[in-house]
């Protein structure tokens, strides 16, 4: 024993560096690509809404406990799970992130291992689909952990890995997702002093990467707005208050939010009116009408302004058709702006391209959409980066989007997102 021992600090000593080289990002990854098409197969074939992610977080902690993660722990916000790395040599200490949750919507891919699965969402019975890419998401992370297991004594640093339920929000009367996994203290126990996440788009194509520095995906609100009148006759309107026409007047007037008040040569701003629900026959003007919509903004300043702004418009210009308005705006908690901090994105955009070469990797647009990403990016500097699902030579402007029952994930969008985020963690960890 003593003796074998001599032989391999001996042959440690003289194979040095070399043996302390630790290995690249591509044999890493291809160790793990088939398990990973595997993962996202079973989890695609077998989606889960937000906060009822049970077989998946299963998957997820049984996996994280045979690679020998500390800290295993599960039921966070609900279904989440989170487990720490412990690499053998000294080094930063960071968090990467995937969300488990599909969609109500029922899918439509004509995959082999398309979803069969239905569920009740709102007291309906719906159909499941991972529309969004979340299946992909949890298998490239679960592939990641396994590679940088592979490699832990040559590790810098720790790392956590959180995978986390009901990004697409919870269900009603219900907390859950990122902001809920904080509430309940993951970077009180390990604070990371990065965080890293990735989410697969339609919208470019398998092969790309998409980064964006500073403001990169919106904050979303919803609002709802109660205008209220006095019910009568359709003939007599004097007899009552006409809520009806209030509210087109509001609308109207709620248009000049975006167009006259806020300084949009700074940051865009949407304010979408999304239903209207008011009235009942064509000869009876009714009591109220309730507008719905959503609001997105890609600053906290102007984001509040927006709100004021609304409630400002909604309450006067009913004032002056003699009605009233209950307006909360917003109505539920929306997602703040997903920021991805400028000097980290900077540094690992060469990490990006590194991975699967610059010509594939771009900077892009603002993204309208919103993410719950941006609450652990609120607390430590955050990069979240995209990836391509759309099969190359196809249109990716046009191929069905994200939450879509025809959304489509080349599986090309795994392997790159694999090699994309070991990448930029080996490179963070390495100080590279
Ligand atoms: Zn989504
Ligand atoms: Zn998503």
């Amino acid at each position: 024993m003593r003796r074998l021992l001599l032989v391999s600090a001996l042959s440690a000593a003289l194979c040095g560096p070399a043996a302390a080289q630790a290995p690249d990002v591509e044999t890493l990854a291809t160790k793990v690509d088939a398990k990973v098409q595997a993962w996202r197969r079973d989890i695609h074939q077998h989606p889960e809404l937000g906060n009822r992610e049970v077989r998946t977080s299963k998957l997820v902690a049984d996996h994280l406990r045979a690679l020998g993660f500390e800290d295993v722990r599960t039921g966070i916000a609900t279904t989440g799970v989170t487990a720490v790395l412990r690499g053998g040599k000294p080094g930063p200490r960071i968090a990467v992130r995937a969300d488990m949750d599909a969609l109500p919507v029922t899918e439509r891919s004509g995959l082999p291992f398309e979803s069969k699965v239905t569920s009740t969402f709102r007291g309906e019975t719906v159909g499941v689909m991972h529309a969004c890419g979340h299946d992909a998401h949890t298998g490239i992370l679960m592939g990641v952990a396994e590679a940088l297991a592979s490699m832990k004594a040559e590790l810098p640093g720790e790392i956590l890995f959180i995978f986390q339920p009901a990004e697409e929000g919870p269900p009603d009367g219900e907390e859950g997702g990122a902001e809920e996994m904080l509430k309940q203290g993951i970077f009180d126990r390990f604070k990371p002093e990065a965080v890293f996440g990735l989410h697969v788009f339609s919208t470019l194509n398998a092969g790309t990467v998409g980064w964006r520095s500073g403001p990169a995906m919106a904050a979303s609100d919803r609002f709802n707005i109660v205008v209220k009148g006095r019910q009568t006759h359709g003939s007599r309107p004097w007899g009552g208050v006409d809520p009806i026409v209030a509210a087109a007047d509001l609308i109207g007037s709620a248009q000049t939010i975006v167009s006259r008040r806020q300084n949009i040569s700074k940051l865009p701003v949407v304010v979408t009116f999304g239903a209207i629900k008011g009235g009942i026959r064509y000869n009876i003007i009714p009591d109220s009408v309730e507008l719905v919509g959503t609001i997105r903004t890609f600053d906290e300043g102007m984001r509040q302004a927006v709100f004021a702004d609304l409630k400002n418009v909604a309450t006067h210009v009913a004032a002056a058709h003699g009605a009233t308005v209950e307006a909360n705006v917003p109505d539920t908690k929306g997602n703040p702006v997903t920021v991805n901090h400028p000097a980290l994105t900077a540094r690992m955009v060469p990490s990006l391209e590194k991975a699967v070469g610059a010509a594939n990797v771009r900077e892009l647009d603002l993204n309208m959409g919103a993410e719950d990403f941006s609450y652990y990016a609120r607390e430590v500097p955050g990069f979240f980066f995209f990836v391509g699902a759309t099969p190359r030579g196809q249109d990716a402007i046009k191929a069905p989007s994200n939450h879509s029952p025809e959304f489509f994930l080349d599986e090309e969008a795994l392997k790159v997102g694999t090699r994309a985020m070991l990448q930029v963690v080996l490179d963070y960890q390495n100080d590279a």
